[in-house]
């Protein structure tokens, strides 16, 4: 399981152990002092001190509050390793000793709790632990490690304005862009697959306009409410008449908005919806349909206008390259004990990490780490109450440090060692 036992020369892992103990500290510092999407000011300085006390050449505010430490190593490949900082606005409620009480003003301007719900924590030390070791075994390896600490993926916000701030024109173009994030699963163990690893992802507003009355004389009005709810109805037919058996989708109305008043019939009707995808041609077609239901729906109630359909976010497909993949997966069995790597199906979560391979046409790997104690899992799963185990985004999310901590250590090196030879 550990390295010692697989490599007992290789000086790369010379340090693991006797870094741990301060990677731990990082994590509970960072878990402790979580920062919303694009505000992530503490953990970048924390992260530029990092990599600056390490020896690599440091860049700050790239997007806004991006980070990107180089270290090069004589000629070869170069391999950027990707790490996401920001955290959400929940109310930890998992009760560790180093909980976040934190709270923070939104973009919005409202107060919220902020909460290191995604594991994005786990993301930053992973990496600083890698680049870490990196840096104190140079004459292991060969080429160029290029660190990048990305804001706000939870808003689909950071990766592109990283880009939009020349990532590209500034930084050398990696020969494979390699990522991970912390999930549900036993600790330690690592899954992924060939192909899509995670679903397009893309949020609409639709405003809905009617006509407003009062209550008692709705033949004066076109009520919203019921334009509202009908779209809402047939929306759900989407998924269960328009998509195929084999393909999948979810359309989910995560929104639905109207009035105030039990006697007055409103003006208009909001609804916020989200949409999952794993196929570009499903995507159109479930985009389309939406299109044509919510305006069908508001021209059979005498929508005084057309709806209004407007895209707040949107994911595109993390696509893991064959060649590349099989790269990472060959470096993991050779090092790691086979029941700890695992195949999974495409997961119906959403990253804007596939941004960077997907314009700087380079190569990605994206996987996940399971976080949660072996033994719960087991147990949980043999009672069949797997659903119960906190999940991303829950109040209740808490990956076990060890060996979550050092499972992907070992795997953004041994991944990036692929290429990085010496
Ligand atoms: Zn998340
Ligand atoms: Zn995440």
């Amino acid at each position: 399981m550990s390295s010692e036992q697989t490599h007992p020369s290789d000086p790369v892992w010379a340090k693991l152990d006797e870094l741990l103990p301060e990677l731990e500290q990082l994590y509970t510092d960072i878990h402790a002092h979580p920062e919303l999407s694009m505000q992530e000011t503490r953990t970048a300085d924390a992260v530029a001190g990092q990599l600056r006390t390490a020896g690599y050449e440091v860049t700050t505010g790239v997007g806004k509050t991006g980070v990107v430490g180089i270290l090069r190593n004589g000629e070869g490949p170069t391999v950027m390793l990707r790490a996401d900082m920001d955290a959400l606005p929940i109310k930890e409620a998992t009760g560790a000793a180093y909980a976040s009480t934190v709270e923070a003003t939104d973009a919005e301007g409202q107060t919220v709790p902020v909460m290191h719900a995604c594991g994005h924590d786990m993301h930053v030390t992973w990496l600083i632990g890698a680049i870490r070791l990196f840096a104190q075994a140079k004459s292991a390896w060969r080429g160029t490690v290029m660190a990048v600490f990305q804001p706000g993926e939870e808003i689909a916000e950071g990766a592109q304005a990283m880009i939009d701030d020349g990532l590209f024109d500034r930084f050398p173009k990696p020969d494979v862009i390699l990522g991970q994030h912390v999930m549900p699963g036993p600790a330690g163990v690592i899954g992924g697959r060939t192909g899509v690893i995670t679903s397009a992802a893309d949020s609409l507003q639709i405003r809905l306009f009617g006509s407003g009355a009062h209550g008692s004389m709705p033949q004066a009005s076109i009520d919203p409410v019921v334009m509202a709810a009908a779209t809402v109805m047939r929306l759900q037919t989407i998924v269960s008449r328009e998509v195929a058996a084999a393909e999948s989708a979810v359309v989910t109305v995560g929104a639905l908005q109207a009035g105030s008043a039990a006697n007055v019939i409103p003006d208009e009707a909001v609804i916020k919806l989200n949409v999952r995808t794993f196929d570009e041609n499903t995507r159109q077609r479930v985009l389309g349909a939406i299109e044509r239901i919510v305006n069908a729906e508001a021209k059979a109630s005498g929508a005084p206008k057309k709806p209004e359909i407007t895209p707040l976010d949107r994911y595109d497909l993390v696509v893991n390259d064959a060649e590349a993949s099989q790269q990472v997966v060959t470096a993991f069995r050779r090092y790691f004990a086979g029941d700890r790597i695992q195949e999974t199906g495409p997961a119906p979560a959403s990253e804007d990490f596939g941004s960077f391979g997907a314009q700087w046409h380079a190569p990605s790997v994206f996987w996940f780490v399971g976080g949660i104690d072996p033994e719960a899992y087991a147990k949980a799963k043999k009672e069949g109450r797997s659903n119960e185990i906190p999940t991303n985004h829950s109040p209740h999310f808490l990956p076990v440090i060890h060996p979550t901590l050092e499972a992907g250590v070992e795997a953004m090196v041994i991944a990036a060692r692929a290429w990085l030879t010496a």
